[in-house]
Parts: C-alpha cells; structure tokens; sequence
C-alpha cells in the first residue's frame, strides 16, 4: 500500500532514519521501517477500510483530511522485521523507540494516554502540535510540502508503485449479501431487529421507526455512506463487515450521559491506558469528558468530549 522507500521522506527525517537504522544494525535489532509516504488515495484506502471497504478501521484521518502525518513523509513506522512477530514483542519496541528518541525523532510510543508503539515522527516541523496542522497552514498540501524542499531531496523522486504491504492483516472478505431486504422507515420484522442489534444503542423490537432512522443515518454519515436513512446493499455491506471484525457501534454518548453505554466507554477508556484511570460507575463526568478529548485528539479526531461513531470505532478498534 503505502511506501517503505526513505528517499521518500524530508532529507531531514531521513538523516535521522538513517542513524537509527545503523545503530539498530550496531545492536543487532532487526528493524524494518515501512510508511515513508502515504498518498492522498492511499491514505483514503486505508480510511475506507471498515467503512465502506472490509476489514477493521485502522486510521480515522481521512487522505483529503491530511491529517496523517505519513502525508507528509515527516513519520516513518516500525516494526521487528521477523515474520509473525512484527508486533509482539513490547521490549523490542522500547529499545528501538529510546534509540529514535536519542537521534531527535519523537517515538509514539511515549505518548502517555494513548501510545502508538510503531510510529516515530519528525516533530521539529510541527513544533509541538500533535497533528500536522502547522504544515497545512503553511503549505495547504503535501505536494507543496516537497516542493519546497532541497533539490534532489524526495520531491524530485517520483513515487513508485510498490507491492501492497502486508503488514497490516486484512482480514477476508466478508461475503457479498445480495440477498437481504432493503430496510427504510415503516418497515419491520426480524431483519429490522437484526439490523437494530448490529447498529447498538436501540430497542430491538424489530419496528424501523424514527430512532432507528436516526441511527441508520448517524452509522451511514460515519462510514463515508450516502446519507439517506434506507438500509441498502452498501450499508449492510457495511454494518456486516464491520460485523465480523468489529463490535457493534454503541450509541453516541456525552457530558451528563448516564448508563450502561458510559459505563462501557469509561472501560474501553482505561483499557486504552486513560490517566488517570477512570471510576467505571456509568456517569459522564468532567474526568469521562477530558479522558474522551485527550483520546480523541490522539487519534486525529476533532476533540470536542462527544463519543460519537468515529470515536468509538477508534476505541473498539
Ligand atoms: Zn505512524
């Protein structure tokens, strides 16, 4: 998918790759770097996956958000360059992630609430900011980015298509379902309960009413879908894939929110590493909504203390 090509990233991220990839030979840590760049297309391929595409979500910045920082070949990922044990061994991470640290590259493995072990990203371009944002106010898209590099430096490289990057398992295709009703309002039965269950957070007493509307538009506005409120092929394709590899979506949840789905979030929450640990007594509060905030911006979501779909889709992820 992505690259694992380093001419690709800026020269000065690419200096200190290089450092590392040396004192990782000199240790004997078998290190392979992969995500040098990300397109636009490639990183709205990787976003569609678990939306409108199978598999799990495994990123929610979309390629025309150009949040990630793979877009602007200033991150690289790692991981142990031994097949089946690529993402296993946490000690192995650490050494390289202290090794990256020392030559000036920030290692996501370090951030406190929500660490992302694989990810080393240049942050002398984004002086302290989580997200790429300084560079899109600056240069408004990649392509300009490299543009203003040194000649001979990664711009002038053309991007050469790879063989996708088995890295990351996709899981198989779910299997295509031509065969299920198209569900819209007034509609009932026992596809009508089925679909309620798969999409969380409603009755399931099997009557398509204006709760269960709302709830079909609020997945399908989260899933990149046309908004239309009508259980079609692509959105049973959709909420079935995310069926087979991911939990149901529960139900959008905020400040003053009560119950069992707060109780849930407050879990996933402190399993994700939430500090300080949250108490799991169902009640959102002030500490729910300021660990719900540092999660999302973490994971390039917009901030704003809501658990709506994207947010859960990252937790359950
Ligand atoms: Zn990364």
């Amino acid at each position: 998918m992505s690259s694992r090509d380093l001419n690709l990233l800026h020269p000065s991220t690419r200096a200190k790759a290089l450092k590392l990839m040396a004192a990782c030979g000199e240790k004997g840590l078998n290190v392979l770097l992969y995500d040098t760049r990300r397109t636009r297309a490639e990183q709205n391929r990787l976003f569609a996956q678990g939306r409108t595409a199978p598999g799990r979500i495994v990123t929610n910045a979309s390629g025309d958000s150009m949040l990630s920082m793979h877009m602007w070949s200033i991150a690289v990922d790692f991981c142990k360059n031994v097949r089946g044990q690529e993402f296993s061994d946490a000690g192995f991470f650490t050494q390289v992630g202290e090794l990256a640290e020392s030559f000036g590259l920030e290692w996501g493995g370090r951030w406190r609430s929500f660490p992302d072990r694989p990810h080393l990203q240049d942050s002398a371009f984004i002086s302290g900011s989580q997200s790429p944002r300084p560079l899109i106010n600056q240069f408004g898209t990649p392509e300009r980015f490299f543009a203003s590099w040194p000649i001979g430096a990664g711009a002038a490289n053309p991007i050469v298509p790879k063989p996708p990057a088995t890295l990351i398992p996709s899981p198989p295709k779910p299997p295509a379902n031509t065969s299920l009703p198209v569900l819209r309002r007034g509609s009932r039965g026992a596809a009508v309960r089925d679909l309620q269950s798969r999409l969380g957070g409603l009755a399931a007493d099997g009557v398509f009413g204006p709760a269960t509307e709302a709830r079909v538009r609020e997945y399908q506005r989260a899933n990149r879908l046309i908004v239309d409120g009508i259980v079609g092929p692509q959105t049973w394709n959709a909420l079935r894939g995310a069926d087979s590899f991911a939990p149901a979506i529960p139900a959008t949840v905020r400040r003053g929110s009560k119950g069992e789905t707060v109780r849930q979030l407050q879990q996933r929450l402190n399993a994700q590493g939430a500090n300080p640990r949250l108490a799991e007594d169902g009640v959102f509060g002030p500490l729910t909504d300021a660990a719900v905030r540092a999660f999302q911006r973490h994971g390039g979501l917009t901030a704003d203390g809501v658990a709506g779909p994207l947010t859960w889709g990252k937790l359950l992820s």
